[in-house]
C-alpha cells in the first residue's frame, strides 16, 4: 500500500488526470465538496480507484470517509474538481456522501467524516498559512483577481461556482445543510491541539506515542524522539551535577572560614548565611538549566520529526520541562 510522500500517514492513490503545478498560481483556499455518492467506510478508497480509471479528467487532492483520508494529488499540484480558477487556487476535499440536511451531516457516520476532514484541513491550513474562516463569494473572487495578495480561507465548491461565473460551473456542493460552524470549530480544535494531551506526547518508554506521526519507515520518530530526549536529559543532569559540586565546594570553604567570616562582618555573615545563599543560587542554576534545555529539545525534535505540529511540540517541551525540573530538584543523576 503506497503512502503519500507529502503526508506519510495517508494512503496514496494518484488519479489518471491531474496537473503538474498550478499554472502560475498557488494555494489560496481549501475547497469542500461532497462526492454525491455513498458514505461507506470504504468510500474514500472506492472514490480514488474510480478516479484512476475515469476518462473525463476529474480528480481531487483527497477523498475522506468515516474512517480514512486518501490522498490522490500533491497539494502543490492541481486537482481537477472546481473548474479553472477553483482548481488553480484550491486544495480539493471530496467528502464521501451526498446532499444532506444539517441533522444528517451531524449523524455518527457524517460526523466521523467531518472530523477526519477537519484533521487534514488543519494540517493544510498550517502548511499554507490559511486562516480558519469561510470566504464570502466576493472574497473568493478577490482571491483570484488580487492574487497573490487576495484573502485566504475555506470555501465550498458552490462558492467557486458563484465567484467565477466565466468558468461555467454549476455545482452547489456541499449544499445548504452543510454545518459550516461545526466543521470550522473542528478545524480550530485540531489546530489548537484539543485532541492531543501531554499524556499523548509523553510516555516513559519514549517520547512519541501518536501513531499519526509514523512516517514511511526511513526514520522512526519514536526512536528519534527518544534519542533527542535522552541526550537532553543526560546533558542537563551533567550540568546540574557540575553546578552542585561548585556550590558544595563554596559551602565547605565558607564553613572552613566561619570564624574569619564572623569576625570581618561583625557577626552579620555566618557560614549558615552563606549556605542559604548558595542553596538559592543552586535553585537558580537548576532553573536556568531547565530553561535552556527546553529550546534545545524543541530544536532537536523539530529537526527530526518533520510533521510534529507546533502544538504537539509545545506540549512535549512543557512536559519535559516539568519532568526535568522535578528530577533535578530531587537530585537524581538521570542514569
Ligand atoms: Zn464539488
Amino acid at each position: 500500500m503506497a503512502q503519500s510522500a507529502e503526508y506519510p500517514d495517508l494512503r496514496w492513490m494518484p488519479p489518471r488526470a491531474y496537473g503538474r503545478g498550478r499554472d502560475g498560481k498557488a494555494v489560496r483556499y481549501i475547497v469542500i465538496h461532497y462526492t454525491a455518492g455513498a458514505e461507506r467506510s470504504t468510500s474514500a478508497e472506492d472514490g480514488a480507484v474510480y478516479d484512476q480509471h475515469r476518462t473525463n479528467g476529474v480528480s481531487t487532492h483527497y477523498f475522506v470517509d468515516s474512517d480514512s483520508v486518501v490522498q490522490c494529488v500533491r497539494t502543490t499540484d492541481r486537482a481537477n474538481a472546481a473548474r479553472n480558477r477553483g482548481n488553480r487556487l484550491g486544495i480539493q476535499y471530496e467528502l464521501c456522501g451526498t446532499v444532506q440536511t444539517r441533522a444528517q451531516w451531524l449523524d455518527a457516520a457524517s460526523r466521523a467524516t467531518l472530523r477526519n476532514a477537519a484533521r487534514q484541513v488543519a494540517r493544510d491550513c498550517r502548511k499554507y498559512d490559511i486562516p480558519v474562516r469561510r470566504l464570502t463569494v466576493a472574497e473568493t473572487r478577490r482571491a483570484w483577481t488580487d492574487f497573490p495578495n487576495g484573502p485566504r480561507g475555506i470555501v465550498g465548491h458552490v462558492d467557486c461556482t458563484n465567484a467565477y461565473p466565466e468558468d461555467g460551473g454549476d455545482h452547489t456542493d456541499p449544499g445548504t445543510g452543510f454545518p459550516w460552524d461545526v466543521f470550522l470549530d473542528m478545524v480550530r480544535a485540531e489546530l489548537e491541539g484539543d485532541d492531543v494531551s501531554a499524556a499523548d506526547v509523553w510516555n516513559t518508554d519514549g517520547l512519541i506515542k501518536n501513531p499519526s506521526w509514523r512516517p514511511d519507515g526511513s526514520t522512526n520518530p519514536y526512536i528519534a524522539g527518544k534519542t533527542a530526549l535522552a541526550i537532553l536529559m543526560s546533558e542537563a543532569h551533567a550540568a546540574n551535577v557540575r553546578a552542585t559540586q561548585a556550590v558544595t565546594a563554596q559551602a565547605q570553604l565558607a564553613a572552613q572560614n566561619a570564624a574569619i567570616l564572623k569576625t570581618v562582618t561583625g557577626g552579620q555573615v555566618t557560614a549558615d548565611v552563606i549556605r542559604a545563599e548558595l542553596a538559592t543560587f543552586q535553585d537558580q542554576i537548576t532553573a536556568a538549566i531547565v530553561a535552556q534545555a527546553v529550546p534545545l529539545l524543541a530544536e532537536q525534535l523539530a529537526g527530526q520529526l518533520d510533521d510534529i505540529t507546533q502544538d504537539q511540540l509545545a506540549q512535549a517541551v512543557e512536559t519535559v520541562q516539568r519532568k526535568l525540573a522535578a528530577e533535578l530538584a530531587a537530585g537524581g543523576t538521570g542514569a
